[in-house]
């Protein structure tokens, strides 16, 4: 039976040093400050800005809550987030996605001071991720690479195997590999042979967004299985993309859903928000 990867633990660990960090700026007369901006009513973005709020608040991160009509034009929104730019008391600033139809994402990612992109999606932190340079790293990667090091998961030089090419996981996650000197492969929806490749890895990654996909005929024995999908079931019981019975007889060690990847996403937000008072 594979050792749980706790993320619930290891994400409580690093709200507990962010908040530390934070009380120690504060001493010194700096404060944090998250500015959180929602368009629209979509009732799990709410859900998600809410956490946000509830972990800025155990940390001792001020944060500002902007909850615009679905109607805002993206001229509008672009021009907030100016003035937020602008703002000395603001550190990052975080616009809940999905938005609505008539916005383009990219265009007010771009909007974004590259220096309080918290959630690490603006080209340039991408960019700088790339090339192997500070800036923010996108939350739910970064906080696997810390469950991984936290759980004495040894990468250097393994196979790592990364089901998923999205810019907000597959991407960002395959570069923080490669920047632990892993032997990386990205597998995604045209992959000829998905299992055959999955097998190879010492380090399984998958993020594909389908419930229960991977079983345990797609993982090598002892290997380290880590889940990033998010689903409701038919009970309405959360699962990930991993069918966890059999692979966790066959992995050495496996992220469970929940309590895996999830709580480490707002905790990685979390420490962008706080480290980001060193990089302004
Ligand atoms: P996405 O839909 O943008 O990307 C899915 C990727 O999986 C694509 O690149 C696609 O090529 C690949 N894929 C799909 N079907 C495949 C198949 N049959 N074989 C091989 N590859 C296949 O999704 P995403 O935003 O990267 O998210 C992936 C999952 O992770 C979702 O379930 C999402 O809800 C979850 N997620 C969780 C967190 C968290 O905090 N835990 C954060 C982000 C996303």
């Amino acid at each position: 039976m594979a050792r749980i990867i706790d993320g619930k633990m290891i994400s409580t660990i690093i709200k507990d040093e962010c908040k530390e960090k934070a009380a120690a700026l504060k001493k010194q007369g700096r404060e944090v400050c998250l500015a959180v901006i929602q368009v629209g009513s979509d009732p799990a973005s709410s859900v998600y800005v809410n956490n946000k709020k509830k972990a800025c608040a155990y940390i001792g991160i001020n944060s500002l809550s902007y909850e615009l009509e679905e109607k805002t034009t993206q001229e509008e929104l672009i021009e907030l987030i100016a003035k937020l730019n602008e703002r000395k008391d603001v550190n990052g600033i975080l616009v809940q996605l999905p938005l609505p139809k008539h916005i383009d994402e990219n265009a007010v990612i771009k909007a974004i001071d590259p220096k309080k992109d918290v959630d690490g999606f603006h080209p340039q932190s991408v960019g700088a991720l790339c090339i192997g340079q500070p800036g923010f790293v996108s939350c739910t990667p970064a906080g696997i690479i810390e469950l991984l090091k936290r759980s004495d998961v040894d990468i250097c030089g393994k196979r790592c195997v990364i089901i998923g090419r999205s810019n907000i996981v597959g991407k960002p996650m395959a570069l923080l590999m490669l920047r632990e000197n892993a032997t990386v492969t990205i597998a995604h929806s045209k992959t000829d042979d998905l299992r055959e490749v999955c097998k190879r890895a010492d380090i399984l990654i998958v993020a594909m967004g389908k419930p229960k996909f991977i079983d345990a005929s797609y993982v090598k024995e002892g290997a380290v299985v880590i889940d990033v999908g998010i689903h409701r079931n038919e009970n309405n019981k959360l699962c990930g993309d991993v069918e966890f019975e059999s692979v966790s007889k066959q992995a050495s060690a496996i992220t469970p859903v929940p309590g895996g990847v999830g709580p480490m996403t707002i905790a990685m937000l979390m420490k962008n928000c706080v480290d980001s008072i060193e990089l302004q």
